[in-house]
């Protein structure tokens, strides 16, 4: 059985190409009939930021991509919290160690320090491996004895994994990715990654590896900023003696303008958001904007994430989550990084708003209506409708139909030049034939108003204009005859009455 994970580490809110690994990751395994875990990587102590975990849980549940184990859920490969997994670690680092595939290490801080200025002074760079290791302070130069004397003494040691084995000029490790293919590493450029502290926390790596295992992963898709960590990760599988799962890097989300990765800056910046649901910093106090508060559908979100790096190779752009699911493809994931466009966020947001029901439209206009402490008797459903293919958020209708609501109390400057000498007086006119209609629909109205233009020879213009700029206090907004049927007889020649005055 296909069973893949979502791995954070909960050091602050998530952005949103973490979200898009956990999408891909909950499609791979609902196309596959397969098991979507979520587990937290918190092993390391100085960056765990409070609150970060919750809303990781809370964004996935908001998405409708929430993982089917977990903390707290379904348990069967618990804990999940790699806290609360520390005793299981260090067996295996031992083990490694025994095996000769791991080594304990003593330098300070300030000899590594030493090292690498040196290498800098002579224009190269300092690689902690075997290469150097004449130089270091590990067990590989110093005796079985001393070490074992040094590490009863209480000496702060790491654990670090053997890259290469043997000395050796260099060694390739080849291996495929399901998204790039072939991909080839040589090992002797590498460090001998850290795989446990003294404080008896393992690092990433080796928690990672151990868990991955235990928990029966058997594809990992991750970002491509963990493609450097692969040779590390399949050497150890081999040297645990366990097999490796396969592996998916996923290309970034770059920014929209520029080159490189997407960051919060860009989004500041443009007035969009990345992260799915707001965050307020826990030392800061400083707040983040989310997709969820600025009022985009989670489905439109997973939607546009989605097609950032994926296409179903035909131009179909809408897809509901089981669409999404049925059509997904590892393979087709593309190896270029995929630019984050703002604009086809919202287009998405768009799409997805037409879809929602006129009833849960109404109830969230109606909402923000009463947040704007507005009271009115005005038939909400048919404002939204007329409105909403004009609108990206529901937030968009009060700015598209606050006129419907609230009498003009200016009037747009670069309007009034359609405001003649004549105009007062055919406004006034034009009040007359409104007080006669009693079938007060927008079509008969309309049709009164205009048999009136035609038989006294008026110019629509003449008319039209000022009447729109007298409801509206602009010349925008939907038919003006819907308008006038909407706010009703009263209302129109009362704002009529105003801007004649
Ligand atoms: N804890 C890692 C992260 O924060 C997980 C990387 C992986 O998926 O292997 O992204």
């Amino acid at each position: 059985q296909v069973r893949v994970r979502f791995a954070p580490s909960p050091t602050g809110p998530l952005h949103i190409g973490g979200v898009r690994t956990a999408l891909f990751n909950y499609l791979f395994a609902k196309k596959n009939k397969g098991v979507f875990y979520l587990r937290i990587e918190d092993t390391d102590q100085n960056r765990f930021v409070p609150g970060a975990e919750a809303y990781i849980m809370e964004a996935l549940e908001w998405l409708g991509i929430a993982p089917s184990e977990t903390v707290g859920k379904n348990e069967k490969f618990g804990p999940y919290r790699q806290s609360e997994r520390k005793h299981l670690y260090k067996q295996y680092a031992d083990q490694l160690v025994h095996t000769g595939w791991a080594y304990y290490a003593f330098d300070t801080a300030e000899a590594l320090d030493t090292h690498r200025k040196q290498h800098e002074a002579e224009g190269k760079t300092f690689i902690y491996n075997w290469h150097n290791r004449e130089k270091l302070d590990t067990s590989l130069v110093i005796s079985k004895e001393e070490t074992e004397k040094r590490i009863a003494a209480g000496e702060d040691y790491v654990i670090r994994f053997k890259m290469q084995k043997e000395k050796e000029e260099k060694t390739f490790l080849n291996t495929q990715d399901i998204i790039r293919g072939h991909v080839s590493f040589d090992l002797s450029l590498l460090d001998d990654k850290v795989l446990f502290k003294s404080d008896g926390m393992p690092t990433y790596h080796l928690a990672n590896i151990v868990d991955d295992h235990l928990m029966e992963t058997t594809h990992v898709i991750r970002g491509e900023e963990w493609l450097p960590s692969l040779p590390l990760h399949i050497l150890l599988y081999q040297a645990l003696g366990w097999e490796a799962p396969e592996f998916a890097h996923l290309p970034l989300i770059l920014k929209p303008i520029g080159n490189g990765k997407l960051s919060k800056r860009d989004g500041d910046k443009m007035g969009f958001p990345v992260f799915p649901l707001e965050w307020t910093d826990p030392t800061t106090g400083e707040k983040s904007s989310g997709y969820r508060e600025k009022g985009f559908f989670p489905e439109a979100v997973v939607n546009f994430l989605a097609l950032l790096g994926w296409n179903d190779g035909t131009d179909q752009e809408l897809f509901t989550l089981e669409e999404l699911a049925e059509s997904f493809d590892l393979t087709r994931v593309h190896k270029a990084g995929a630019k984050f466009d703002p604009e086809k966020n919202k287009w998405f947001n768009h799409q997805y708003l037409q879809k929602q029901s006129d009833e849960r439209l109404v109830k969230d206009f109606e909402k923000i209506l009463e947040e704007k402490g507005i009271q009115t008797l005005l038939n909400i459903r048919k404002i939204t409708t007329i409105l909403k293919e004009r609108a990206d958020f529901v937030s968009d209708l009060w700015e598209l139909s606050d006129y419907f609501f609230v009498a003009p109390t200016t009037y747009d400057e670069k309007a009034t030049k359609n405001w003649k000498e004549d105009t007062p007086n055919l406004m006034q006119q034009l009040i007359s034939v409104l007080e006669n209609i009693s079938d007060f629909t927008s079509v008969n109205i309309e049709t009164v108003v205009k048999d009136w233009m035609t038989k006294n020879e008026i110019g629509m213009g003449k008319v039209m204009q000022p009447f729109r700029l007298s409801l509206v206090g602009a010349l925008k907004g939907p038919h003006l005859f819907d308008i006038v049927e909407l706010i009703g007889k009263d209302e129109t020649i009362k704002r009529l009455e105003k801007a004649i005055a």
